[in-house]
């Protein structure tokens, strides 16, 4: 079965390339002397694009509040420019630092690594990196790559950000939900700052006493009512302690700087927001790229990458460099790799081996940085990946890209809740794809998709923000301070429906009180990187007495699936999976995976006895380590069992989740509680088929039609209990709420 996929203009898939790579492979285990190492890169730095604009860029960020930088991808900007203004004297003499965030976790360590590398120094020490749970940093550190993320918790403890004297948000492109909430923190911030740093100056200048800090919170500080007219509140009178309460000490503070980076030519939106700041744009040296199309539309887009990932390794020498493949989320990158992995094993003798690499963001750690390790002999890696490779990683050895032409994105509305979609990727975006072929020598892409079909996309994606639930922003911009969110200086503002949604499903949760103020419960929420619907059954665990469960199955949660489903294999799945099925439904089901997963220590052919996704409930394992560390932080008796009565852990949920409920009509369908839709009981759950009465659900998720996933039974009166306000007139169902 010669089954192709057709690229017409391709000259490699037909003539081998002629010139290999010369992709690095120094392995060599010995230890690093930093300082000659620093040197040797030192002519890299010199040879790249950026290096020629050194000075203007340093003149600029020093000279002007907010700098917008535009450079194609490898012109140097994320691994430069950090450097640049270390090197100009900017923190100092190591009195501040500059901080520089990424929207991934794997982008901050590995860049880090790399710049500590060009520095000379060790990693953690003038140079380091903090993202969440994960700390290498210290003192000296002047230089500090960290997630977005990590930075909006920095602002929880420290509103003005006073260690930092710039702040470089790398990828603003990519308009992430946290790099937008920090374009609007960091614009308020900086304003705060500039006008602190002229009283300090002033006050130097007349060399008193510095004095009369007037606090000027138009939009942070204080708070104020849903829909009232902001108060301009001048209070002329407040001194420094004042100031010192809200902020901490201002003495000396200075101006915030802030870089915006961007690989695509949105400067002008970026440059606009902050108030007309200059933009500088640095040519690039990308090597020549061509790219190809498809010559049809393909009906299936992961049997093409599929294929076309075989011709090129068959039609190419493998020294002619990896493959990088763009798809649209975990599901099909596994479902990829198992096809590769099929053909890898029947390759024709004297083709060199093929060696799948998946990348994407919930894959654990240690495994994602697996990508960077050079391929063994005779052998060629093929990268799977999310976007999370579409930009600031760079991974030694790729020549050829494929782009499948679909990424995975948010969607949002308020009476469905929140959805995952698979849609056409921006021009930009395929952009970006395309230059991934091009870092190291020139090379190809190979685009899944006609040239017509190119032209019909959209410029650039709808931004996150705009396309998401956003009770967990607007609980994080009240922790912030922040007082009106309706008035928040967003970039792409979010619709007021949306807002105001997010407000009342706050309030409903005890997050914030009748005037909007955040409540005591609201700011232990806030602590934590999850749906506040979540943390609110953690918070609810600790007075029942199930805190290990309520963590143990929030974790459960965090993944699409626990176990592999496999086409070919529905019925021997479904037969394994009884094996941990609880008649209470989803929930305890999967609490039971996890404890039969932990008393075989996850082995494997155990894992694949059962169908169990062994990679995915790794990471639950992961993230239930770091909820574990958090609630410990907090206080709260992590180890708190309930032991067998797990009916308190559903009624925990039901905290969090009164609102995802929905009752058995006479006709046999589901109505949700809230918005009366008819709502579906997903095929996959253990509860599909079973006529019970009242039901909670994780998560509604639209196929062709409403899908309830995650799904447990519950007595109505419980959900009385857990929301009277709401549903305080529903009648027990009885103790027969399953059948
Ligand atoms: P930009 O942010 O403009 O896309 P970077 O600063 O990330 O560019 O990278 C510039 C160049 O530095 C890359 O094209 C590559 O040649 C080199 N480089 C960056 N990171 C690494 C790394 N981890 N290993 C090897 N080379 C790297
Ligand atoms: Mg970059």
């Amino acid at each position: 079965m010669a089954k192709t996929v057709v690229f017409p203009d391709s000259e490699p898939l037909k003539d081998a390339l002629s010139a290999g790579t010369q992709g690095k492979k120094n392995g060599s285990g010995k230890r690093p002397d930093y300082r000659a190492q620093a040197l040797r890169l030192r002519p890299q730095r010199q040879a790249l694009p950026i290096y020629s604009a050194r000075s203007a860029i340093i003149k600029s960020i020093t000279e002007n509040p907010t700098v917008v930088i535009v450079g194609e991808t490898g012109s140097g900007k994320t691994t430069q420019i950090p450097q640049y203004l270390l090197e100009s004297g900017i923190t100092a003499g190591g009195k501040t630092a500059i901080a520089v965030t990424q929207p991934r976790r794997v982008a901050a360590t590995s860049i880090a690594k790399r710049v500590a590398e060009e520095v000379g120094t060790p990693l953690g020490g003038r140079v380091g990196y903090t993202i969440r749970f994960e700390d290498c940093s210290s003192d000296a550190t002047q230089l500090r790559f960290c997630t977005d993320g990590l930075l909006l918790r920095e602002i929880l403890a420290d509103p003005l950000l006073r260690r930092y004297s710039v702040v470089v948000l790398d990828e603003a492109h990519e308009r992430t939900l946290r790099t937008d909430i920090l374009l609007g923190m960091l614009k308020d911030i900086q304003r705060e700052r500039t006008r602190v740093a002229q009283l300090n100056r002033d006050a130097e200048q007349t060399s008193e006493e510095p004095k009369g800090y007037a606090p000027d919170h138009r939009s942070r500080g204080t708070h104020v009512k849903f829909d009232e007219p902001e108060e301009d509140e001048k209070n002329d009178d407040a001194v420094a302690p004042v100031m010192d309460e809200v902020h901490g000490d201002v003495s000396g503070l200075d101006d915030l700087h802030i870089v915006v980076m961007s690989a695509t030519l949105d400067a002008e939106r970026f440059s606009e927001y902050f108030d007309k700041a200059p933009i500088l744009y640095v040519a690039g040296r990308q090597f020549p790229v061509t790219t190809y199309y498809t010559s049809e539309p393909q009906s299936d887009y992961l049997d093409a990458a599929h294929l076309a990932t075989l011709q090129i390794h068959t039609d190419t020498p493998s020294d002619s460099g990896d493959v990088l493949v763009f798809l649209s989320g975990q599901e099909d990158i596994e479902n990829v790799e198992r096809l590769l992995l099929d053909s890898a094993a029947n390759l024709p003798k004297g083709v060199p081996n093929l060696l799948p690499c998946p990348i994407f963001a919930a894959l654990p750690q240690a495994q994602q940085s697996r990508v960077f390790d050079p391929a063994p002999e005779f052998t060629r890696k093929v990268i799977l990946a999310t976007n999370i490779a579409e930009t600031s990683l760079t991974i030694p050895g790729i020549r050829h890209v494929i782009d499948s032409g679909v990424h995975k994105v948010r969607g949002f509305d308020p009476r469905v809740g929140e959805s995952l979609l698979v849609e056409p990727i921006s021009k930009s975006s395929a952009r970006q794809r395309t230059g991934r072929a091009g870092r190291e020598a020139a090379g190809f892409c190979y685009r899944l998709y006609t040239e017509a079909d190119y032209a019909q996309l959209p410029e650039d994606s709808i931004p996150e923000i705009k396309r998401c639930q956003l009770s967990m922003v607007v609980l994080q911009l009240k922790a912030s301070g922040v007082k009106d969110v309706m008035k928040f200086d967003f970039m792409d503002r979010p619709s007021r429906k949306a807002l105001k949604h997010a407000l009342l499903e706050l309030y409903a949760l005890d997050a914030l009180d009748d005037t909007g103020e955040l409540t005591p419960l609201g700011k232990w929420m806030a602590e934590f990187p999850l749906e506040p619907t979540y943390a609110k059954v953690i918070y609810a665990s600790a007075a029942a007495g199930c805190t290990r469960e309520a963590i143990d199955i929030v974790s459960l949660l965090s993944v699409d699936s626990l176990f592999y489903v496999p086409a070919d294999k529905r019925e021997e799945s479904n037969a394994a999976q009884m094996a941990f099925r609880s008649a209470d439904g989803d929930h305890l089901t999967y609490l039971n995976l996890l404890r039969a997963f932990n008393k075989v220590n996850g082995d494997s052919v155990w894992c694949q006895e059962h169908f169990v996704n062994r990679r995915n409930v790794r990471h639950v394992l992961d993230v239930r380590q770091q909820l574990n560390r958090l609630c410990a932080r907090l206080g709260m008796d992590i180890e708190r069992s309930c032991g067998t009565d797990l009916t308190s852990v559903l009624r925990c949920f039901l905290a969090g989740f009164f609102h995802n409920c929905a009752m058995l009509q006479p006709d046999g369908t589901y109505r949700s509680l809230n918005g009366s839709q008819v709502v579906n009981i997903h095929p996959a759950s253990s509860l599909f088929g079973k006529k019970t009465p009242a039901i909670f659900y994780d998560q509604l998720v639209f196929t062709n039609k409403l899908h309830a996933r995650a799904v447990s039974a519950v007595d109505s009166a419980w959900i009385a209990q857990a929301a009277p306000k709401l549903y305080g007139r529903l009648q027990s169902n009885s103790s027969a709420y399953t059948s």
